[in-house]
């Protein structure tokens, strides 16, 4: 994604700022190239394992599920709820993910008749959106990480890292929700920049913005941001 998809002459401060975030992190950490890591329905899985805990342990959680059966999502499905938990336990509150798992496959299942999310590609996007939420346990995070990883759909995903960069740089009130932030950057910028920019951002707030004493001093978002600045609604 280059400068020539962004607006001409943009008087929106806002837009302005969003432009040189999304630009100062591509110069800080590169322009990741697109790559689908997983089966959509594999996607859909590991990131309803992700819920409350971290990518190593959920994905730790994800390979013993495979593993555990033979790669088998109709096995998974059929299976006594114990035997699930127990190789989901990396992942903790395998109590209420176990049953979101079954309960996800039963559903494709029943409404593809087999496990597969193919018939998203060509969907409208918010149309994919609300399918993907109505599975259990599926929030429009999960949703829009199945969508922009495995189909490149442009919807913007909001974990805590982005939540808290936007709501820092004063992209978003301090007290705005996910939801909130995904609707605020949707409008700022196209669907081209999401990608490198969720995994960006993410990179950025593990390493640098982070939730406890972030590292302004080595920032290279430093000249956008109100929280540094004390601008906004973090004067005072
Ligand atoms: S200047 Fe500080 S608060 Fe602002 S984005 Fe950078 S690390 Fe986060």
């Amino acid at each position: 994604m280059t400068d020539e998809s962004r607006p001409k002459n943009s008087s929106d401060p806002l837009r302005e700022k969003a432009w040189a975030v999304y630009r100062a992190l591509l110069e800080a950490y590169g322009d990741p190239d697109w790559r689908c890591h997983w089966e959509p329905v594999d996607e859909l899985i590991l990131t309803i394992l992700s819920a409350n805990t971290n990518d190593k342990n959920s994905l730790r959680a994800f390979l013993a599920l495979k593993e555990r059966f033979h790669n088998d999502w109709d096995a998974v499905r059929t299976a006594p709820l114990e035997e699930i938990k127990e190789a989901i336990r990396p992942a903790g509150m395998y109590n209420q993910k176990a049953p979101r798992i079954v309960q996800a496959l039963e559903k494709l299942k029943r409404e593809v008749g087999e496990y597969s999310l193919d018939h998203l590609a060509d969907m409208p996007v918010d149309e994919a959106l609300k399918y993907l939420e109505s599975f259990p346990g599926v929030g429009h995070k999960t949703a829009s990480i199945v969508l922009l990883f495995c189909f490149r759909k442009g919807t913007f995903p909001v974990d805590t890292h982005v939540q808290r960069i936007t709501q820092r740089l004063g992209l978003a009130d301090p007290k705005a929700s996910p939801a909130k932030i995904k609707a605020i950057w949707e409008s700022l910028l196209p669907p081209e920049t999401y990608y490198a920019l969720h995994l960006n951002l993410i990179r950025h707030g593990r390493e640098v913005c982070k939730a406890q004493n972030p590292r302004c001093e080595i920032c290279v978002l430093q000249p956008h941001c109100d929280y540094f600045h004390g601008r906004g609604a973090w004067a005072g």
